[in-house]
């Protein structure tokens, strides 16, 4: 039997090990996955050998550690700098990042958009950023802080903290990249703002997943289709399992029992 894991701290919330284990069992896969709570980053590769895994999810707050442990990198790993799959072969590690394109992915539902304001600047709107522009996507950013903005601006991205922002051009699509509304009822910039961006706007998204944010709270009160993240974590998982079964699967095929997690 294969072993793998999710890498993290905190790692109990995750839903992963529910999500894999369902897709090894529908499919008859020889596969089990658990749960591992790392507290240093820089142990990771170590534990991966030592336990002997076939390959892992790495979340907050260890994807740029994982990008340093592996052997090799996807071209698209590598351009980010964030890795959240790895799999082991041949006593070498493979990295990957599936949270980008598993977000572009469940935006295309939203097929006339183009711009769009993400709100935060960290580390999971770093990867779709970039996923997003290379798709076609213009992409701005709005920070509570400066310091996160400066990689961005070097890369080109249109980007403003609260005092800063102007809104030169509509925004089609509002997401929200912040953990503002994971575990409090903070809105993730002031009001003044949100009002204005969200009137022009044609749909909401947030990252969070499993719970109503103030954030799309918000939008619904401006008759805003909304969405929440658990696309997002499904397409992840789904494309993270490509990589650890080789492909022999497809995409739907994987869906059909890796969504079950999400109906409970
Ligand atoms: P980071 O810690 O890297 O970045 C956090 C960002 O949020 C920073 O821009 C920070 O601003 C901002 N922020 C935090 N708290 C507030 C607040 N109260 N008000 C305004 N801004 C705030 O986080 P990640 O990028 O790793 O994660 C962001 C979110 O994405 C999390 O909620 C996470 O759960 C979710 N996520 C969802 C996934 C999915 O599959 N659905 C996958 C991965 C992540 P500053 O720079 O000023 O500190």
């Amino acid at each position: 039997m294969q072993l793998f894991t999710i890498f993290g701290n905190p790692v109990s919330h995750s839903k992963s090990p529910l999500m894999h284990n369902l897709s090894f069992k529908g499919l008859n896969y020889n596969g089990c996955y658990t749960r591992y709570k790392l507290k240093d980053g820089t142990q990771l590769r170590n534990k991966f050998f030592d336990l002997d895994i076939t390959g892992a999810n790495i979340t907050v707050p260890h994807k740029e550690e994982a990008f340093k442990a592996c052997d090799e990198l996807d071209e698209f790993a590598q351009k980010v700098g964030a890795v959240n799959t790895i799999v082991k072969k041949e006593g070498k590690l493979y990295g990957y990042n599936t949270d980008a394109p598993g977000f572009l992915k469940a935006i295309k539902e939203f097929k006339n958009a183009k711009r769009v304001l993400f709100l935060g600047a960290g580390g999971t709107a770093q990867s779709t950023s970039v996923i997003l522009r290379d798709a076609g996507y213009e992409v701005s950013l709005l920070n509570r802080s400066s310091g996160r903005l400066e990689r961005y601006e070097m890369e080109g991205f249109k980007t403003y903290t609260f005092e800063t922002f102007e809104e030169t051009v509509p925004y089609d699509l509002i997401v929200n990249m912040t953990s503002a509304g994971l575990e409090d009822e903070s809105l993730p910039c002031p009001q003044s703002i949100l009002d204005k961006v969200i009137s022009n706007a044609i749909a909401c998204i947030d990252v969070i997943y499993g719970k109503e944010t103030p954030f799309l709270k918000f939008a619904k009160e401006h008759n805003k289709p909304t969405k929440d993240g658990s696309d997002m974590l499904l397409y992840q998982g789904i494309i993270a399992f490509e990589y650890f079964t080789n492909h022999q699967f497809t995409f739907n095929e994987i869906e059909k029992h890796m969504k079950k997690a999400f109906i409970f």
